[in-house]
């Protein structure tokens, strides 16, 4: 399938939205026409997860800010949240299966899955996945996936 970033990302923003309480979701959305050969459903639950995982490691009142944008042949999505961030240690282990990060206080429930369906699916599409802490308002989890455009995408 060929999906149609911004439009979808704008979707999955919806569905989590009742989820997010009185956390502001915000979208930087360029008005590109960005183009990725993904399977949608897949793609769907990966983005769902990051999502959620922004609202339930982070306080209520914050914000999430979801950008996406072009860079040359790629399109690159962050999610950027100003929660409890993963202490520098973890950034590359929270990808691994059934990590979860130790916390003093008491965890949603999880079971550590979501980071590494999202790296796996990501790579098998030859693309990349990371996590930052802190990240630009100085606390929080920013996360960023760079997947290849279609070759349909139109120039930019
Ligand atoms: P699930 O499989 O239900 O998604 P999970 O959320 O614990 O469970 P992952 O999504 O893989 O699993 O995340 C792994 C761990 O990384 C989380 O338990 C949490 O400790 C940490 N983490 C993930 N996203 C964030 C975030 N945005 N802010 C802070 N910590 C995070
Ligand atoms: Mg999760």
């Amino acid at each position: 399938q060929t999906l149609e970033i911004m439009e979808t990302l704008t979707a999955i923003i919806q569905r989590v939205r009742p989820r997010a309480g009185n956390r502001h979701i915000e979208r930087h959305l360029g008005d590109g026409h960005l183009l990725v050969s993904v399977d949608a459903a897949m793609f769907e639950l990966v983005l769902i997860n990051l999502l959620d995982n922004a609202i339930l490691y982070s306080e209520v009142g914050t914000r999430i800010t979801v950008e996406a944008c072009r860079n040359e042949n790629w399109c690159t999505i962050s999610i950027a949240d100003e929660g409890w961030g993963i202490p520098e240690a973890d950034l590359e282990r929270v990808f691994t299966r059934f990590y979860r990060v130790p916390r003093s206080e008491p965890s949603p429930r999880g079971s550590g899955l979501g980071l590494a369906i999202a790296r796996g699916f990501v790579e098998a599409l030859g693309g990349r996945i990371g996590a930052q802490s802190p990240g630009p308002s100085g606390r929080g989890t920013v996360i960023t996936i760079s997947l290849p455009l279609a070759e349909e995408t139109p120039p930019p």
